[in-house]
């Protein structure tokens, strides 16, 4: 989260985690330029270093060990990270497009998305081969390929298409890592049949000659089949066909050909050459938009160099000085592409060939050095340094001129501090921008100048009303703000009511104008995503600029006043059901300290945006007997509340109760939430807590949720029936976590058994 008194200034936005923008993250991490406000939009959380992705299929490292993890990595440059794919540039509204969020404004955009191999002209390569990217894609398709093979019986054909490095790395890694798993289960490897297709007559073509016969002579080793001039027209499910009408057996195809671009620069009207990357000058700079950046694969350079990650890696450091230069408004440095550089290409048995210019050698040595160098490279980005925000400030000064950092902080300091009102120019462009809601017992509403909202209770109904307020625990406005949504409704579920209407309070970074504008926008925004469903309008609030993003909602709700749950309902002999896993608490302390894995936090915040909505219709149905939603006092927190109120005892499952992926790695490492110790005063209320401590979920149970589940007890008859309708309806964590007993301990009503 930032916390600062300083301004957002300028938005630079980067779009891909490629190669190139990680260092610039890195570097922007160790020397912040005050006021600029970076965000990263990735479609991958976990990216790919593709230098060891061969060694990660032939089995020499694991996932981790070869991906970098851009949330760590973003929260060490203070960026806000959106896990979302660009579909689209507005580059007249200076907006990037993505699905199921608002579009994303920018002052400076750079662009680091890398390319694909260019699937599209040949029918079928979508539906039935392993296309070598998106990695991620290519990654679950050679989990099911690997399964394939094992169930096999007889003769598999592969085919690798694609002569290229990526092409020969992957023919000989999938081969060995394929033999490796036949061998262990006892199976044959002879059985398995590698062709290499390739549509010109050599291997390689952009390496010397040494390096295309060292490889040819590899590839007759391992009995891969070499086929040149053998251009694929189209894959079916068993064959590849070429131009010169040959039908080649294959059960599975992989395909690594030439890289393509994506179709968005161009429709967007960037410049882009003949093959639709964006086309940029020396300065890494679009030719046609001086706000925009292209790096790595996705970039077309003045004088071009083969598709590779050591371009947009060596582009890196120039495409961070150049996005400072600009955003400070100075002249830029030039990039300059080296002629040769030093290619190691592994074998896939831990033996790599090198190529730089017209030598090439080969040994296992040099797959010790390319083994030593990847390594170092990643341990750049999965080792950050420890920086405190002094230390970043005397970083600051060193990086580019100090007086264009001191002018762009002086404006960012100019106003600060205020703690304001959001203006109300600002405030009511964001309500234009809203959608509108009205309903018939919401009598004034948002859209009247009146000073409060008036409200009416239906006949038969009673309203219920709950508030909550926190501080932004993720920098993404748009998610925060419909997590916080989701969070405030889960008291009104719990009760059984329906939301009718919401006020909200939020307090936005200072900004320029602009700026505190689309970031208002995207919290309201985010909070209206979840509350359209609900039915409930947002009838009024109040806004502030502060230090940092906070937001909260009061929350009316309307119910039938004998059909409220209360605390006190639970009766002997209901069973508990939990609809979400828990761990929020510890896995945003860990994520603040950067300790907690990109793909748990995004994770967690896939269960915190899903509402409890359709879970309370459901324990409604089954007739729940009592609810709750657990948050900030933790499952016994929770629990206890309703075993006191309702004068029964409650034993808990532990070994049923679902945990968040990367919750238990945190709380072993010793990192809870700064709430954990308050919660865990309550270890009085269980009745066997020595035995009980000894577990290892036992800290979790105490552990703080936003928008978590929803706890509720069930008449026993009823819960296996509710469970399996709402693991339909996307609860898919949802469990059966324990039971009601009549009281025999009232101080220690909680029994925990395994
Ligand atoms: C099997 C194989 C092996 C290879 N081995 C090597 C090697 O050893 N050495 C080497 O130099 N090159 C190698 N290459 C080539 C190398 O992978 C690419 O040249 C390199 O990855 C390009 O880097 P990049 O930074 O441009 O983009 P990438 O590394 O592809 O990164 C792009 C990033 O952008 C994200 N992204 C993509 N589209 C969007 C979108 N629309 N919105 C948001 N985010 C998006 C992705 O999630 C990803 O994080 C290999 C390629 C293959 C296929």
């Amino acid at each position: 989260m930032q916390t600062s008194n300083i301004s957002v200034v300028k938005d630079l936005l980067l779009v891909g985690g490629g190669h190139a923008h990680v260092s610039v993250l890195r570097k922007f991490g160790m020397q912040p330029v005050p006021g600029l406000r970076i965000t990263l939009i990735t479609r991958d959380i976990h990216t790919p270093y593709s230098g060891m992705l061969p060694g990660y299929i032939a089995g020499h490292y694991d996932y981790d060990e070869c991906h970098i993890d851009l949330g760590p990595l973003a929260r060490f440059a203070r960026a806000r990270i959106y896990h979302a794919e660009v579909e689209k540039l507005d580059l007249n509204n200076k907006q990037v497009h993505v699905s199921g969020r608002p579009p994303v404004t920018y002052d400076l955009l750079s662009i680091n998305s890398g390319s694909r191999p260019s699937v599209v002209t040949v029918p079928g390569a979508e539906e039935y081969a392993l296309v070598a990217k998106p990695i991620d894609v290519f990654l679950q398709r050679w989990e099911k390929l690997q399964q394939r093979v094992l169930a096999s019986r007889g003769n598999f054909n592969i085919a690798i298409i694609g002569g290229g490095a990526g092409g020969v790395e992957l023919a000989l890694s999938t081969q060995l890592r394929l033999h490796t798993l036949l061998k262990n289960n006892h199976d044959d490897p002879k059985r398995l049949k590698f062709s290499l297709l390739t549509q010109g007559d050599r291997i390689l073509s952009t390496h010397n000659n040494g390096v295309q016969k060292r490889f040819t002579r590899v590839l007759a080793e391992r009995k891969i089949n070499l086929l040149m001039n053998h251009s694929v027209v189209e894959i079916t499910e068993h064959a590849v066909k070429t131009s010169n009408g040959e039908v080649i057996d294959a059960d599975a195809c992989i395909f690594v050909t030439n890289a393509s671009a994506p179709s968005w620069p161009k429709q967007a009207g960037l410049d882009v050459d003949d093959e639709g990357f964006i086309q940029v000058n020396r300065s890494l700079q679009s030719t046609s938009h001086e706000d925009v950046f292209a790096v790595g694969d996705v970039a077309s350079l003045p004088d071009p160099r083969p598709k590779s990650g050591v371009f947009a890696v060596r582009q890196g450091p120039v495409l961070t000085n150049n996005l400072q230069r600009s955003a400070l408004g100075q002249s830029l440095k030039h990039y300059r592409a080296q002629k040769n550089f030093l290619g190691l290409i592994s074998t896939g048995d831990q033996y790599a060939v090198a190529s730089r210019g017209s030598l090439s050698l080969e040994g296992k040595w040099l797959w010790k050095i390319k083994d030593w160098i990847d390594r170092e490279f990643m341990r750049k980005f999965n080792d950050l340094p420890e920086m405190d925000e002094a230390e970043a400030e005397v970083f600051a000064t060193g990086l580019a001129d100090e007086t264009a950092i001191k002018e762009l902080s002086t404006i960012a300091m100019r106003c600060g501090g205020c703690g304001a009102k959001v203006g109300s120019g600002v405030l009511s462009r964001v309500m234009q921008r809203l959608p509108k809601h009205s309903r018939d017992d919401v009598l004034i509403g948002r859209d009247s100048p009146d000073d409060s909202a008036m409200l009416a209770v239906p006949d038969g109904k009673v309203m219920v009303q709950s508030v909550d307020y926190f501080r932004a625990f993720i920098d993404d406005a748009f998610q925060f703000g419909a997590i916080a949504a989701n969070h405030a409704l889960g008291d009104v579920y719990a009760m059984g009511a329906e939301p009718q209407s919401v006020l909200a309070i939020a307090t936005v970074p200072y900004g320029r104008e602009k700026i505190v504008e689309e970031t208002l926008y995207e919290l309201l925004a985010g909070a209206m995503r979840i509350l359209e469903p609900t039915g409930a309008v947002l009838v009024g609030g109040h806004s502030a600029e502060g230090a940092e993003l906070a937001f909260g909602l009061t929350v009316n709700g309307l119910v039938d006043p004998s059909k409220v749950w209360r605390k006190e309902g639970l009766k002997e002999g209901d069973l508990l059901v939990l609809t979400k896993p828990i761990g929020t608490g510890t896995l945003f302390a860990a994520d603040m300290r950067r300790k907690a894995k990109g793909r748990w936090v995004d994770y967690a915040i896939q269960t915190m945006l899903h509402s409890n909505q359709q879970a309370a219709h459901c324990l409604q149905k089954y007739q729940a007997t009592s609810c709750t939603d657990v948050t900030g006092f933790g499952l016994v927190g929770h629990l206890v509340e309703m075993t006191r109120a309702s004068n029964v005892d409650a034993e808990i499952f532990i070994q049923q109760v679902p945990m968040l992926d990367g919750a238990r790695d945190t709380v072993a490492a010793g990192i809870l939430s700064s709430l954990q110790p308050q919660n865990i005063r309550l270890r009085r209320a269980i009745h066997n807590i020595d035995e009980a401590s000894k577990h290892v979920d036992y800290p979790l149970l105490f552990d703080p949720q936003t928008a978590g589940g929803l706890l509720a007890g069930l008449p026993a008859d009823n819960a296996q029936a509710c469970l399996n309708e709402l693991k339909q309806l996307g609860y898919h964590h949802a469990c059966i976590i324990g039971k009601i007993h009549a009281q025999c301990e009232q101080l220690s009503p909680i029994k925990i058994t395994s």
